[in-house]
């Protein structure tokens, strides 16, 4: 039996029933029953959204108490891990590239924003690379990210009100792992940072992919399947939404077969590699380039 992924405990909040978020469609098959809650899907596009879902003060309060210390625990006792898979990740995604090309340009140093940068471990090898760093985090874990020198804003995203491009300011990389998923309004997150990349920045998404093997396998005991995460995405309907606000995609991976200690490692290897390759890993990435939109005739 595969162990879910932290959430918050299912509650009874103020819930709404909404539209897909994705393309507006209002009508859905059910997808996924869990616990207390269920996700239906778009019978449109796709998107598998948690419907109805709680109200967007609820979830923001979620975060700033319910990720309290246990949470800050359960970050802290993982973090060597966690920071591990994020390394890979951006491996996978080219940042040595991003990174060269960057400098190649650039008089001043690359800039990166983290959104939902925990306890800031992975800017903290950002900048020992010689980034410059900011970072978004609403839940406690952001006074512990600033303990080790970063700026980090205890806002979410959008509140932040970071300058655009236009002034000659604007973020190089954005990064946002395991984040999209636990927001209400995924659609103007991906237009914020939009507005406030350079033209040409790069945007990292890594979120759960639902298409993958073991969300086919677990149905509503999926991992990822918990209270907190609103969206459930898969390859294509997170590129669509990232298309549809202005980026290019770049590159997509997909990775995790199956989950640790649920098969005999040598299964797990296969599996690991059979999901690499054909696209049906637990856990997806989409790197996707600031094009510039076309706002009106010139
Ligand atoms: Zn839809």
């Amino acid at each position: 039996m595969a162990i879910k992924t932290w959430s918050t405990p299912v509650e009874t909040e103020t819930t709404r029933t909404i539209p897909c978020a994705l393309c507006g469609g209002e009508v859905f098959s059910p997808h996924l029953y869990c616990e207390g809650f269920f996700y239906v899907r778009c019978t449109r596009c796709g998107l598998v959204q948690m419907n109805p879902q709680p109200e967007n003060d609820a979830v923001r309060q979620r975060y700033r108490e319910g990720y309290g210390e246990d949470y800050l625990a359960y970050e802290l006792a993982n973090e060597a891990a966690f920071l591990r898979l994020q390394e890979l990740a951006l491996e996978d995604a080219g940042l040595d590239g991003i990174e060269k090309e960057i400098m190649r340009t650039n008089t001043a140093p690359p800039s990166v924003l983290d959104i939902g940068c925990a306890t800031g471990a992975l800017l903290a090898t950002l900048r020992d690379r010689g980034w410059a760093c900011t970072g978004a985090e609403i839940s406690p874990s952001a006074e512990y990210a600033r303990k080790r020198g970063l700026d980090v804003r205890d806002r979410v995203l959008e509140e932040n009100e970071f300058p655009d491009a236009s002034a000659n300011a604007g973020f190089d990389l954005a990064l946002a792992s395991h984040l999209i998923e636990h927001l209400n309004d995924p659609a103007s997150f991906v237009a914020e940072v939009h507005r406030i990349l350079k033209p040409g920045g790069d945007f990292i998404v890594t979120t759960p992919n639902i298409d993958g093997f073991q969300a086919r396998l677990f149905g509503g005991r999926w991992r990822s399947a918990i209270f907190d995460h609103l969206y459930l995405f898969s390859i294509k309907t997170l590129s669509r939404l990232l298309t549809e606000h202005g980026f290019a995609i770049e590159r997509v991976r997909t990775w995790g077969g199956l989950a640790a200690g649920t098969a005999p490692a040598a299964l797990k290897r296969i599996a690991d590699k059979a999901a690499k390759r054909f696209g049906v890993g637990d856990v997806m990435l989409i790197r996707g380039k600031r094009k510039d939109m076309v706002t009106g005739p010139l």
